[in-house]
């Protein structure tokens, strides 16, 4: 059961229902969200039910919940939750293009990848400063320079950017400059970092584990979320098969699945799912077509000079093609 306190319950309420549920040998979780408390109720369920949540002082509605991520569940919330990306609304019936260069490398680099992609009409620019590397000796990303850098573009073109944290001991400096922050797909299951992010407040991308399956995935955010932080997107990024004529394959399936069982939006990265330029355009269709809320794409000014990532990197001009082909589906499913 999952009690929703209203908007303007204070302390003394949210404490005297966790002290009701104590009470009845139950444990409480706690979720105190921008908007919202929402307080997780855990344990006998014949002794939960009993309590008359909604004659109790503070409390809006007591929301049966059976599945083991509680908060995310579309059980829990029905409507779809829309997560503000430094003023760019993502989520619903809508589709957000985020775009930009895997790593920044350079300021000239950045600023004329954020150019381009605004220009195909992207609301959301990427790049990261930290970057997780199959090998050790590869580049691992600018650091704190290229955050600044990703904050000048910002300002510049008037594009909230998304970046990676890696590590929890860097959530504090990431969150002081991203709008979005990005747990990848290697880190889906780092509990530590995502407890970090639960608890600051800048919204969250999660990537999917390529080796997990949705419903760990789900859990993966609930931890976010259960710390407090509600907004939260899901990120396909293609899974690990048996295929190896792709780099990953996307597994498309997951967009309605998840939008199914979650109220979170579901965004899709077609540039790390097949790791090959040709087949950006296609994934980005498919994932639009099956209900995708976002794309998350590689553009590089010039890909055969990139650090990271340049095989699966489109030019400028080709994400304007993509940008004007996204449009055309999504207006022809009756999206914006
Ligand atoms: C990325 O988006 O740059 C990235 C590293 O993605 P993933 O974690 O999905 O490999
Ligand atoms: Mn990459």
């Amino acid at each position: 059961m999952i009690i929703v306190m209203s908007p303007d319950s204070g302390m003394a309420e949210i404490e005297a229902v966790v002290q009701r549920l104590h009470e009845a040998g139950c444990e409480a979780h706690v979720s105190t969200g921008e908007r919202r408390t929402v307080i997780g109720a855990i344990g006998d369920r014949g002794a939960i039910t009993s309590i008359p949540w909604e004659a109790i002082s503070g409390v809006e509605k007591a929301v049966p919940v059976l599945s083991e991520f509680r908060f995310v569940s579309r059980e829990f919330q029905h409507e779809d939750s829309i997560v503000d990306v430094g003023g760019v609304p993502v989520g619903g019936n809508t589709v957000t293009l985020m775009a930009g260069p895997c790593a920044v490398e350079s300021r000239d680099q950045l600023f004329r990848a954020a150019e381009a992609v605004l220009k195909g009409g992207a609301t959301v620019l990427r790049g990261d400063a930290f970057k997780p590397r199959t090998s050790p000796y590869s580049f691992q990303g600018l650091g704190e320079e290229g955050l600044e850098l990703l904050a000048e573009a910002r300002e510049q073109f008037g594009l909230p950017f998304v970046a990676e944290a890696l590590d929890p001991r860097d959530v504090e400096l990431i969150s002081g400059y991203a709008d979005l922050i990005r747990v990848g797909t290697r880190n889906m299951a780092n509990f530590t970092l995502l407890t970090e992010l639960g608890r600051q407040p800048k919204p969250v991308m999660l990537k999917r584990g390529f080796t997990a399956t949705i419903e760990e995935w789900l859990n993966a955010a609930e931890y976010i979320y259960k710390e407090g932080n509600h907004n939260i997107i899901m990120a396909e990024r293609g899974i690990r098969t048996f295929e190896t004529a792709s780099r990953n394959t996307l597994d498309v399936t997951a967009v309605p699945t998840l939008q199914r069982l979650s109220h979170l939006p579901v965004l899709i990265d077609p540039s790390h799912s097949g790791g090959r330029r040709d087949l950006v355009l296609p994934l980005s269709l498919a994932g639009v077509a099956a209900g995708a809320q976002a794309l998350l794409v590689d553009v590089h000014p010039a890909p055969d000079e990139a650090k990271v990532d340049g095989a699966q990197a489109i030019v400028p001009a080709e994400f304007e093609v993509l940008a004007d082909k996204v449009r055309a589906v999504a207006s022809a499913l009756g999206r914006e």
